[in-house]
């Protein structure tokens, strides 16, 4: 038990239960229990789980060393500084916090307190990206959509910071660059707000993102396609299908450019190589809260921190403002 992390879930709701039945499997934590304002619904997950349920975030705060935070957004300030207040580790869901000062708050907290802040943008895990870090991603133009049937549940934030955001956390990650430029639009369909969006990111460097995201669509649709020099990758998230065309100099004989077309340039010859590479069958979420266990245990550095998080929060408000200012 000695190096086990004692982890506490504070928000058991539609994902909530999930981070409580992950951590219930997790070598190196201890679930302590968990901690939610429906008390009827506390008591449920914990039963599931055989762990304690507590009345009061101050008593979970009593045991646990780390929370995870899973609680509506508009909460996530509240109780992250709660738990950080107490020297507690904490993963936030994402979107971080509702506002930027919020999050700046947070992470000033954290940095005094000495403990960690780790965000929930779990489409970095997803195992369909994961093949990206074998390559040296520079891109000139990345391409996202993000589309989702209609459902109640997230409708009480824009589309931006509910399925954008993603997208953005993963642009920023990709294209290490300030922003020069946002262009954005957006109109609501379903919900008094806004319900698809596209963004148009320039970045200094050049390169530039091109994001849409709707949450009126027939079926869902979560594709990546980033283009660089010689390197052109798809990453289709929900089917875990990633592919790669790559521009090498070679013979034209070569028989391992599977899909070749032969190019001739400044006297080279080059052929374009298609790779797909395995895919990796892992549950996204709980590699997240493996990485922030490892993390709270000093053993690794959080996927996404909450400079990260903070980042994404900062442009999906400033895309979702244009979009408000076109509207008007
Ligand atoms: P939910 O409404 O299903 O669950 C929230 C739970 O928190 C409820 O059980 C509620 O009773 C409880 N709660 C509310 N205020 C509380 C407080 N102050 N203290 C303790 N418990 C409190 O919501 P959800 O869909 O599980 O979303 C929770 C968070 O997760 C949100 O921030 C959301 O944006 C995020 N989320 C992230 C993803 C993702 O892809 N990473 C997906 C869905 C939701």
């Amino acid at each position: 038990m000695d190096n086990k992390t004692n982890i506490g879930v504070i928000g058991v709701g539609h994902l909530g239960q999930h981070h409580t039945k992950h951590y219930s499997k997790i070598d190196g934590a201890n679930l302590v229990g968990v901690f939610d304002l429906n008390q009827d619904r506390c008591k449920s997950i914990a039963a599931k789980y055989d762990i304690k349920p507590y009345e009061t975030l101050g008593e979970i705060l009593e045991k646990a060393e780390a929370l995870s935070v899973v609680t509506p957004t508009k909460d996530h300030k509240k109780v992250a500084e709660e738990c950080i207040n107490k020297g507690k580790h904490v993963f936030i869901e994402k979107p971080i916090t509702k506002t930027v000062a919020e999050a700046e708050g947070l992470i000033a907290l954290a940095k005094e307190k000495g403990t960690i802040i780790q965000v929930g943008h779990i489409e970095r895990l997803n195992p369909a990206l994961l093949p990206l870090e074998k390559f040296d991603i520079n891109p000139k133009y990345i391409e996202v959509q993000r589309l989702a049937p209609y459902m109640s549940r997230g409708t009480d934030v824009p589309v931006v910071l509910d399925l954008m955001i993603h997208d953005i956390d993963l642009v920023l990650a990709l294209v290490k660059s300030p922003i020069k430029e946002i262009s954005a639009n957006g109109i609501s369909i379903m919900t008094d707000s806004v319900d698809m969006a596209n963004a148009r990111i320039q970045f200094k460097n050049g390169a530039i993102a091109n994001i849409t995201s709707s949450r009126v669509a027939k079926d869902r649709v979560r594709k990546m396609k980033v283009f660089q020099q010689d390197l052109y990758i798809t990453v289709d998230f929900l089917r875990s299908l990633t592919e790669v065309y790559r521009v090498m100099d070679a013979d034209k004989t070569d028989p391992s450019a599977i899909m070749s077309a032969p190019l001739v340039s400044k006297e080279r010859h080059r052929q374009i190589f298609y790779e797909k590479p395995v895919i990796k069958k892992q549950d996204a979420l709980k590699m997240e809260l493996e990485n922030f266990i490892e993390a709270a245990q000093g053993k690794a550095k959080p996927v996404v921190d909450g400079n990260a998080g903070k980042n994404a929060l900062e442009l999906a408000l400033q895309i979702h403002n244009k979009i408000l200012e076109d509207i008007q």
